[in-house]
């Protein structure tokens, strides 16, 4: 990867305070439970926010935009857009499975699309934020197959294929992607310690990069606070309400710092 994949593309964006963050909802009508999660999550942000950020990964997966014309998608759109008209910005990041998220849904949704990584600054803090599968620069197999996909060529040659062509790809990914997961937990003594993991010196290099002083992140489902040199790094939770271990939160950022806010009830 060159250093200007890495580096911000435009000034820090001005943010009211509080801000939430939130990632790796994974949205499908088959999660009624993290749907309805979400939806809650929007009634708590129209009340208490003054930003709502998503950070990728926020459906499961999205082969196109005309997946904004099912009633799923639009029903999601529609919930985003009537936060959005509340006068909370809502602001959607590319995540590694749905990274072709495109302007009809995020016109349909009132949310503007974020480059990845993107600056902004709020309550004081100048903050960078990424979905986060950049920075697992160790796993090599996934830096190569994320070089490709987010190549525009390939991009509009996979979007001239039929509906039913890019939905069979998308569920292939998927089964190799779980199946390449469950291999990992197996023989998790044999992998480096990084595997699947932001690599430490791509986490330096953003920040330094962003000239900030926190890093706000997903994708690596290992929520958390991380202390690099003086600086922060914090990883939000994936969502799952419909599963044995329920998990949900939003991140909020406002003049008190960081505090992550439960959305399981
Ligand atoms: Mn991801």
């Amino acid at each position: 990867m060159t250093a200007s994949a890495r580096t911000p593309a435009a000034a820090p964006i001005p943010v009211q305070a509080p801000a939430w963050f939130i990632s790796d909802l994974h949205l499908t009508p088959g999660m009624p439970r993290t749907l309805a999660a979400f939806q809650r999550v929007l009634d708590r942000a129209a009340q208490n926010a003054r930003a709502l950020f998503i950070l990728g990964d926020f459906f499961e997966f999205w082969v196109g935009d005309e997946e904004t014309a099912s009633p799923f998608a639009a029903g999601v759109a529609a919930a985003l857009r009537q936060l959005a008209e509340a006068g909370v910005p809502v602001y959607l990041m590319h995540g590694n499975r749905d990274f072709l998220l495109g302007r009809r849904f995020a016109a349909a949704a009132g949310a503007t699309l974020l480059h990845d990584p993107t600056v902004i600054e709020c309550a004081g803090l100048r903050v960078v934020l990424s979905h986060g599968d950049m920075l697992c620069t160790d796993d090599e197999r996934y830096m190569r197959f994320r070089r490709w996909t987010r190549r525009g060529w390939v991009q509009r040659l996979f979007l001239m294929l039929p509906l039913s062509s890019r939905l069979a790809v998308a569920r292939r990914l998927r089964a190799d992607s779980e199946a390449g997961r469950a291999r990992q937990l197996a023989n998790a003594d044999a992998m480096p310690p990084t595997y699947g993991d932001a690599t430490p010196s791509a986490v330096s290099a953003l920040l330094e990069a962003s000239n900030a002083t926190a890093l706000v992140h997903g994708h690596t489902h290992r929520p958390a606070r991380h202390e690099h040199d003086g600086r922060v790094r914090w990883v939000l939770t994936d969502w799952d309400l419909d599963g044995r271990h329920p998990r949900a939160a939003a991140l909020q950022l406002d003049a008190d710092g960081f505090t992550v806010l439960p959305q399981t009830d």
